[in-house]
């Protein structure tokens, strides 16, 4: 099939536009500098095209000049688009670069008057920030927690394309009633082709990372920056079931903190607050990476230990007790926390039965006068 080069051209500026537009539509909604760069990169990508495509006019040096600039700083901004994803700031240098080198060179009559070197090195230039845009995702690809892969296929692909246009063009001037046997004809095909692969694979990592984050921000108590009661109970369950199943022990520590009220009637509000981060710290840093804390409630605290037994409960909650209580903190003697545990095997390894066999434990330690460790025993039958 032959298709007419101008036909082609304009395919490619209606895609351009369009993508271009939706772009800008999904930028508006959530202000993603992402989506905003990208927006830019298509829009100003297809006023380079229609001046591009303005040859055989008697004003050459338009497309010459113009429409190379808007060419390479739509490049620019789609290199930016990726950058900023990845969580660096623009370079406004990088993406002048591309447009002050071309606008330098045609100042060299050489240069300008000849078409297979303007070929190469527009070639080059676009090849450069398209590994560019490779390059920011690769060196961030352990920061960013979304899957890169497809972006980086696609930004490689379209490296090696204008590599190998760089050196293989057939080099013939561009021709609007030409058929497209011409090495443009694939250059066209390819910007369109990419233009819709950036465009859908940009989204989706823009979103996979909002809705991660979105999980993560309903999963965490923002006071203490552990679990909040959500993430315990999903996790909790899961751990349980795993330690049912293979009949390994674990134990469950609750946390609450003593005379709360009185802390927060005597000192104010910010102050029970900045003990209860506090004491979240504290937990967090006293238990293992694999243990379970959160903050259940106002000020109670649960850490479930996988592997443990009620000795190393025991030890564990003694030491989180004891610092907390020496914790210098407004005035001496201000803070304490009881804490009851529960083995899960006493509650069939079921959360709800194990919260409340910690909790009748708690019960006993705030009846004995607080700032204490109790073990929940079973009743001898
Ligand atoms: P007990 O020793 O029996 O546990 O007494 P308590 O005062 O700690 O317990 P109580 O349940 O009577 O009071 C808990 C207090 O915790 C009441 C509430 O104002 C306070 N609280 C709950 N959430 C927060 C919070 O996010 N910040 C602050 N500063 N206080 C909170
Ligand atoms: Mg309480
Ligand atoms: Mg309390």
């Amino acid at each position: 099939m032959q298709l007419n080069l101008a036909t082609l051209v304009l395919l490619d500026i209606y895609i351009l536009l369009l993508v271009g537009v939706l772009m800008l539509h999904a930028w508006s909604r959530g202000r993603d500098s992402t989506l905003g760069y990208l927006a830019a990169a298509l829009l100003i990508g297809a006023a380079g095209t229609v001046v591009g495509s303005l040859r055989g006019m008697g004003v050459d040096w338009v497309p010459i000049l113009l429409g190379n600039v808007l060419v390479l700083a739509s490049a620019a901004l789609a290199w930016t688009a990726l950058r900023v994803f990845a969580g660096r700031r623009p370079s406004r240098a990088g993406m002048l670069a591309g447009a002050l080198v071309w606008l330098a060179l045609c100042l060299v009559p050489a240069f300008y008057q000849s078409l297979p070197i303007r070929i190469t090195t527009g070639s080059l230039l676009l090849a450069g920030y398209a590994a560019l845009g490779a390059w920011e995702l690769w060196r961030s690809r352990r920061r960013l927690e979304v899957d890169i892969r497809p972006a980086l296929v696609l930004t490689l692909i379209h490296t090696g394309f204008y590599t190998v246009r760089a050196f293989f063009d057939d080099n013939l001037p561009f021709d609007p009633s030409g058929a497209s046997t011409h090495f443009f004809a694939l250059v066209v095909l390819e910007t369109l082709l990419y233009v819709i692969g950036l465009a859908f694979v940009t989204l989706a990592m823009v979103k996979e990372r909002a809705e991660l984050r979105y999980k993560s921000a309903a999963l965490r108590d923002p006071l203490t920056g552990i679990g909040n009661r959500r993430a315990f109970v999903e996790a909790a369950e899961c751990q349980l079931g795993v330690c049912a199943r293979l009949r390994r022990p674990a134990v469950l520590l609750l946390c609450d903190l003593d005379h709360f009220k009185r802390l927060n009637d005597n000192f104010g509000h910010a102050t029970g607050d900045q003990a209860l981060a506090e004491f979240g710290r504290i937990l967090a840093s006293r238990s293992r990476q694999q243990d379970l804390c959160a903050r259940i409630g106002g000020e109670e605290f649960v850490c479930l230990l996988a592997e443990a037994d009620a000795t190393a409960a025991l030890a564990l909650a003694e030491r989180i007790r004891s610092e907390f209580a020496e914790m210098p903190f407004v005035a001496e003697g201000q803070l304490s926390v009881s804490i009851g545990i529960a083995e899960a095997q006493l509650a069939d390894y079921e959360l709800t039965r194990l919260l409340s066999l910690a909790d009748q434990a708690l019960y006993a330690a705030k009846a004995a006068g607080r700032n204490r460790v109790e073990l929940y025993r079973a009743e001898p039958r």
